[in-house]
């Protein structure tokens, strides 16, 4: 092999392309490859960063760090690259390849430097890709801000119950949350339920026995319910940007909450009451979920301890061949201190049909009317705004030196304890009573058949207390007749 002169340059080709770009890392080197062959240099090497950022720190991993490298060994002095761009955007990357730290000589194609000749031109564009860098992030920055003055979210998988819509499919408003029907009526319940008293456990259970689904397609718990709950989003709500990948709803203070540019799946009140109820309350503490219609809410009509559920047992009859019918499972109730253990199906029906009936005679309106005086949330809700107004500029003042701290103390503890009574109110006048919605039902037979186990339990935890007998040892009670008299039911009003 001939001994090249010293006067040839020793090359290092040098291509990169960052994630978003799709110009091929393969037509910078040929381009590199043809302005070396013409220039009639020797390559010595060729060095390619892929999926790698020029305005990021190039770590000893990358090809860059090599050539580097390569370079301090004396095995290379110039460098080709086909854009400024493709060495850097940082001229901190530019002091390491440029006197007093290495003198590498380098080559541009596109722009014509050649430091040979001009180190001021390769520094410039880098300068200027500089610039163009921190205009970008600025423009993004500024961009972030713009978004959410229009309340718009950030990009993301948006909650249960709203689907994330496409730039190119946005209305003119910019759009980004669209409802999706069938998961908002998850949600919608999953709040009616929670304000009408249901402990998490039995929402969930009342989801899953559904087959309704969560947006993973995992079955529902208390704490998906409970983080539901929570969220603001679902009343429109736009929380303030928080640590990535920590998105925690029961921290969010719904003050510094501002309105979001999409359609609300529950209204305002409905969340301050939720969270009212869940913020400070123990996760753990999300109630028992019951698979039975009166469990824990039937008594003991001898020691009035409420009744718990149980799993009964026929015993195996004899047949007349000597072989014996097998033993079979059923719902049963029974009292926690043994005064009865009973089939629970048939308890189950004669409650039932007895709500039922209630519910269907011409005064049932008259149950709804009792104690739901109604409350104004629209009222409660406007003066809670001016009371934050209030409290906005006590800030002004004391931050402008117009009040002293003390006074502005005082009048804050003030505004802060009228806003949790308010907050108090709005609770009890959104936590309907189960009653209220069957004003409006027709058909109550049909209503009952479909509403879940949480609801027809508050139905029938608000309409009456249940009684349940002992029927004395091996009695079977298979009718509904017997079933009433074996029951006794005391009306809670009507
Ligand atoms: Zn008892």
């Amino acid at each position: 092999m001939p001994q090249l002169s010293p006067v040839t340059p020793r090359v290092a080709i040098y291509a990169r392309q960052s994630v978003d770009e799709d110009q091929g890392i393969a037509q910078q080197v040929e381009d590199c490859r043809s302005e070396v062959l013409r220039r009639g240099w020797h390559v010595a090497g060729e060095f390619q960063d892929n999926d790698t950022s020029a305005s990021k720190e190039r770590g000893p991993k990358t090809a860059w760090a090599a050539m580097l490298k390569a370079f301090d060994r004396g095995e290379l002095d110039t460098i080709v690259v086909t854009e400024t761009s493709r060495i850097t955007r940082s001229l901190i990357d530019v002091l390491d390849i440029r006197p007093p730290r290495r003198d590498v000589r380098v080559v541009v194609i596109r722009e014509g430097i050649d430091t040979e000749r001009d180190d001021f031109m390769l520094k410039q564009l880098v300068l200027l890709a500089e610039r163009e860098v921190r205009i970008k992030t600025e423009r993004a920055a500024r961009y972030a801000v713009g978004r959410r003055i229009a309340g718009h979210p950030t990009p993301g998988k948006p909650p249960h119950g709203y689907n994330w819509v496409p730039s190119i499919e946005r209305d003119d408003a910019g759009t980004r949350y669209r409802v999706n029907h069938g998961e908002a009526d998850d949600v919608r319940r999953i709040f009616l339920e929670f304000l009408a008293g249901a402990p998490l456990a039995q929402i969930a259970r009342d989801l899953n026995s559904e087959g309704r689904r969560t947006r993973q397609g995992s079955t529902w718990h208390a704490t998906t319910v409970r983080r539901l709950l929570l969220n603001p989003l679902y009343a429109a709500l736009l929380p303030p940007a928080q640590p990535s990948g920590q998105f925690d709803a029961s921290s969010i203070d719904l003050e510094t909450c501002t309105p979001g540019a999409w359609e609300p799946i529950v209204k305002r009140e409905q969340l301050i009451a939720s969270r009212g109820r869940l913020i400070g309350v123990l996760p753990s503490h999300s109630g028992t979920a019951r698979k039975w219609l009166l469990s824990g809410l039937a008594v003991c009509a001898v020691c009035s301890r409420p009744v718990r559920s149980a799993r009964g047992e026929t015993h195996p009859t004899a047949r007349q061949d000597g072989s014996s019918a097998e033993s079979h499972r059923y719902h049963a109730y029974r009292c926690p201190q043994g005064h009865f253990m009973r089939n629970g199906d048939i308890i189950d029906r004669y409650v039932s049909e007895v709500c039922i009936a209630r519910l269907s005679a011409h005064d049932a309106f008259d149950l709804i009317g009792a104690g739901s005086g109604e409350v104004d949330v629209a009222t409660l809700n406007s003066q809670r705004e001016a009371l934050k107004a209030r409290r906005r500029s006590i800030a002004s003042f004391v931050a402008r030196g117009l009040m002293a701290d003390t006074e502005a103390d005082e009048s804050l503890t003030e505004i802060m304890s009228a806003l949790a009574e308010l907050d108090d109110q709005i609770t009890r006048a959104v936590q309907r009573s189960p009653l209220v919605e069957l004003s409006v039902v027709d058909d109550v037979e049909a209503w009952w058949n479909d509403a879940t186990l949480a609801r027809r339990r508050l139905l029938v935890g608000e309409l009456m207390t249940v009684r349940i007998k002992p029927v004395g040892h091996g009695k079977r009670v298979t009718t509904i007749e017997r079933a009433a008299e074996s029951v006794t039911l005391e009306w809670n009003r009507g």
